[in-house]
């Protein structure tokens, strides 16, 4: 089995040392129990309570995975007892209003304890992170009625929640959605349609579940301008809450998975199910966005969890097994950790998952500060740094993630690449975290076109003023010295490419389409160089010389060495522009598929 225990020395030291949350909320005037002791407090349960009773069903599940019988779906041995154990924690009510029961937290944490849920198990992670998001989504825009019908029992996690919205036609082009809804005379609406791999969307976990779908009505605009978005839940409430009538929105089958086994993927069949209207009428995307947004930065902490759980298992790994020999050693072999390519791959993976924890950390206090501050231009701004940060989030932390558990397996060898230490199934279950939620390919169009170029680069000012002011720190503590030009220069390189884009991108998207995942490597890449001088730094301001700050400085030294090397490489791709990638014609391309 994989190791794994929660790096909570990491998390701490993000939390307080780097990021100061609690001096945050303070200024924030929120939450004002969430001191440092609250909040290492809750990271060892999660700890505590994901190493204990998630961790050890984590390959049994992959092994069992789901099964379905005749619209049912049953989850693998223990994961039943697993959720009750977590409702009884205390651990659904996370992050929701507290009219309704729910424990506010600060996003920071609240990311940290998903990354440790999903690090432990991701298939069961999986189906209370979706009742929550689904949770802010109706908190923010139901209305009152619809809420009191349902943000109890789901905060309680009595009841799930769900997000339909791809079909077997429309995967990232949700415009060609075929359901439809026809509105009925009580104000309920008609669900009519087939949606395809939808999460959790039926299990024997809860109760009840609440499917927030995103349908048409018969005289919509086309394309993403005509869908609205309906909760329909599987039994409709009764007058006192307590599940009645079973709506007709049945599960058809489930997929057949390359990993997340253990989360049920379903087909789900909507035969004129009973629906209620979220929000206005064609604004549903709109709206889903909340969820969908919210639903981003959780899979990049999916990433960062499992990459986690790939680096410290290699690490151990790497200390005990005994293969070739060190220079000068008289052993008959000494173990891996002393040969320099095993050790490039652990500071590889060491420093890429610190750095986008870090980011995470970072976007946590963005998007605290972005609903509470009490000056309005203050919120805006940090909205529009969050903005562009989800996407990153999202593709770079997932993208990193899948090659540190490949380089998990690398470390392992031959035995990485079998059942019996759990190293593949790392692998396997990762690489959904680069697909679903919008692809990569996706997310990296919505940074470029969506975030950068349509705000005139309003929202890239601001937040490279913030990465300037981060390597204007480093550059105060001169120990830094020849990193913070590593990283000043490659911000440069970062500035210029943004520049030129914001000239040329607007009135050419075909260069957009072909540099956008370039781009989003080099802003991740300079995003992540900034965070680690900035952990440098506050390491050296400590004044004190442990092996966790030790362990800070030399990821920070391989990174701005090593992995910011690629700046270069993404710099020449992106100013190589879009020729070479779309004036080949579709003929070519044809001719890959016929038989010579
Ligand atoms: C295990 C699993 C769980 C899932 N859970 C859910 C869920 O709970 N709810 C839900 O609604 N959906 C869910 N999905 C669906 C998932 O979000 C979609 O699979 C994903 O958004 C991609 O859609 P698609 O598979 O149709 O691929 P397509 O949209 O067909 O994309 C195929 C390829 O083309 C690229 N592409 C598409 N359009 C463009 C474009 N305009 N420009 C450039 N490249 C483009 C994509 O990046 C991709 O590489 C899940 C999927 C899986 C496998």
């Amino acid at each position: 089995m994989a190791t794994y225990q929660a790096p909570l020395r990491f998390m701490r030291f993000l939390l307080h040392e780097v990021f100061n949350t609690q001096e945050m909320l303070k200024k924030l005037d929120i939450m004002e129990d969430f001191n440092v002791e609250l909040m290492d407090a809750i990271l060892d349960e999660a700890a505590n309570f994901s190493q204990q009773v998630l961790l050890p069903i984590n390959q049994s599940g992959d092994e069992q995975g789901c099964t379905f019988n005749e619209g049912a779906v049953t989850t693998p041995d223990g994961f039943k007892e697993a959720y009750k154990k977590y409702l009884e924690g205390g651990w659904a009510v996370m992050g929701c209003d507290e009219k309704y029961g729910g424990q506010p937290l600060p996003k920071a944490l609240h990311l940290m304890i998903e990354e440790i849920f999903y690090a432990c198990n991701t298939s069961f992670g999986l189906y209370p992170n979706l009742t929550n998001t689904a949770i802010q989504l109706l908190e923010t825009h139901a209305s009152q009625e619809l809420k009191e019908s349902y943000l109890a029992k789901m905060v309680s996690g009595q009841w799930s929640g769900t997000m339909c919205l791809t079909e077997s036609h429309a995967g990232s082009d949700l415009g060609l959605i075929k359901t439809k809804a026809v509105e009925q005379p009580d104000n309920s609406y008609l669900i009519s349609g087939t949606k395809i791999f939808i999460s959790a969307g039926e299990h024997d976990l809860t109760e009840n579940i609440i499917h927030l779908v995103l349908a048409k009505l018969p005289d919509a605009p086309e394309g993403s301008r005509g869908i609205s978005l309906f909760l329909v839940p599987k039994f409709l409430p009764n007058e006192d809450n307590t599940p009645g009538e079973r709506n007709t929105v049945t599960c058809g089958s489930i997929e057949h998975k390359m990993g997340i086994k253990a989360s049920a993927t379903c087909v789900l069949n909507f035969d004129q199910a009973k629906g209620y209207l979220i929000g206005e009428i064609n604004a549903g995307l709109k709206c889903m966005f909340t969820m969908m947004n919210n639903e981003r930065l959780s899979v990049g902490m999916q990433g960062v969890g499992i990459a986690e759980v790939s680096l410290q298992s290699a690490t151990a790994y790497a200390l005990d097994r005994k293969q070739g020999r060190h220079q000068g050693s008289k052993e008959a072999a000494d173990s891996i950790i002393g040969h320099a390519d095993i050790r490039r791959m652990l500071l590889s993976m060491m420093s890429m998952n610190g750095g986008c924890r870090a980011l995470a950390a970072f976007a946590g206090n963005l998007h605290d500060v972005s609903v509470h501050h009490n000056d309005e231009a203050e919120r805006k701004k940090s909205e529009r740094m969050l903005a562009i940060l989800t996407p990153v989030c999202k593709a770079y932390f997932t993208d990193a993630s899948f090659d540190s558990c490949n380089n998990g397996v690398q470390i392992f060898g031959g035995h990485g690449y079998v059942k019996e230490w759990g190293m593949e199934q790392l692998v396997r279950d990762v690489r959904i975290t680069q697909l679903y939620e919008g692809t990569n390919g996706i997310q990296s169009m919505d940074l470029l076109s969506r975030k950068i170029l349509a705000d005139d680069g309003r929202g890239w000012e601001e937040y490279k003023s913030e990465l300037c002011a981060m390597i204007k720190e480093a550059e105060e503590v001169n120990v830094l010295g020849k990193d913070c030009t590593r990283v000043r220069q490659a911000m440069g390189n970062l500035s210029s490419v943004t520049d030129s884009l914001l000239e040329d991108g607007k009135r050419n998207s075909g260069l957009v389409g072909a540099v956008a995942t370039e781009y989003l490597n080099l802003f991740g890449t300079v995003t992540l160089g900034c965070l680690w001088l900035k952990m440098a730094a506050v390491s050296i301001n400590t004044g004190e010389d442990d092996l966790f700050y030790k362990q800070i400085r030399s990821s920070c030294a391989f990174y701005c060495r090593h992995q910011m090397a690629t700046v270069f490489t993404s710099v020449n791709r992106i100013m190589a522009g879009s020729h070479t990638i779309v004036s080949p014609e579709l003929e070519e391309f044809e001719l890959t598929t016929l038989v010579n």
